[in-house]
């Protein structure tokens, strides 16, 4: 169901009103994590400005450490909906258990699956079960086949509605985070008709290389970019030193839309 063979136009996925897909660029943007109300307002005010059309937060974080911050659950969930609302974008948040599906959908309008999660194959039937559209996002060691199979569970199980992200992979150098694999992108439209987002924010963990990993996406072809913006990445509850202060992802931001209107 993922492949292009089967399905050789372009998909294009509406998020509550926002297409990604077949020429329409997804700009996801916001905190890694759901904070402080007037925070994310501030944040969520900013970025639109800077032309972010879907807002992001996680309510429900996958941290390494069990005594790291594990995000605010429901209530983060419900202020997530109120400052998307108050500030006219569709917003995105990662759902980490099976359990929290139906939950989780009573408040986003897109359902996060994260790297940590992609071959959680519970997690994949029960969002596929699910008509929200789903970012689907590569996990750290897993190949385009794995993640393309990945997408499967959730066609399979009824949900046609996927974007899938390219996030990075494990490398050997902790220089960055991750590995930025650009390739990816062109290689999974060649293999299927679903749209690709690009994150250099999980990808580099480097603000200073951001821009340059999204801008190279785009012109790989991604069909939309996921960056985590903060005003004051020394705070925050989590991924601050990834962060884009809100003035610098409105520079990319138009860098962007420059570089989108010659493609
Ligand atoms: C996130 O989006 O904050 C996140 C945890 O991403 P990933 O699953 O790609 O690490
Ligand atoms: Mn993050």
């Amino acid at each position: 169901l993922a492949s292009r063979e089967a399905h050789p136009e372009s998909s294009v996925i509406d998020v509550s009103g926002v297409k990604i897909g077949g020429g329409n660029i997804g700009m996801i943007a916001g905190p890694c994590s759901v904070e402080e109300e007037d925070r994310m307002h501030r944040i969520a005010e900013q970025v639109a400005k800077a032309g972010a059309n879907i807002f992001r937060g996680g309510a429900y974080k996958p941290r390494t450490s069990p005594y790291a911050f594990q995000g605010l659950g429901e209530a983060g969930l419900k202020r997530l909906r109120d400052v998307g609302d108050a500030h006219g974008m569709p917003v995105v948040t990662e759902v980490t258990d099976p359990r929290l599906v139906e939950l989780v959908s009573e408040y986003a309008d897109m359902l996060q699956v994260g790297a940590r999660n992609m071959q959680n194959f519970a997690l994949l039937n029960e969002v596929g079960a699910s008509q929200r559209p789903v970012l689907l996002k590569r996990g750290m060691s897993a190949t385009v086949t794995d993640l393309l199979m990945c997408a499967e569970y959730i066609l399979s199980k009824g949900n046609p509605n996927v974007v899938l992200c390219e996030r990075g992979v494990k490398g050997f150098d902790p220089a960055t985070r991750n590995l930025f694999d650009v390739a990816a992108v062109p290689l999974v439209q060649q293999l299927s008709h679903l749209p690709i987002i690009v994150d250099p924010s999980h990808a580099t963990g480097k603000p200073e290389l951001i821009p340059a990993c999204a801008m190279a996406g785009l012109a790989a072809g991604a069909d939309g970019v996921h960056i985590e913006v903060h005003d004051c990445p020394e705070v925050a509850k989590s991924d601050g030193p990834q962060a884009l202060l809100p003035e610098q992802y409105a520079e990319l931001a138009s860098q962007l839309k420059s570089l989108a209107a010659l493609l």
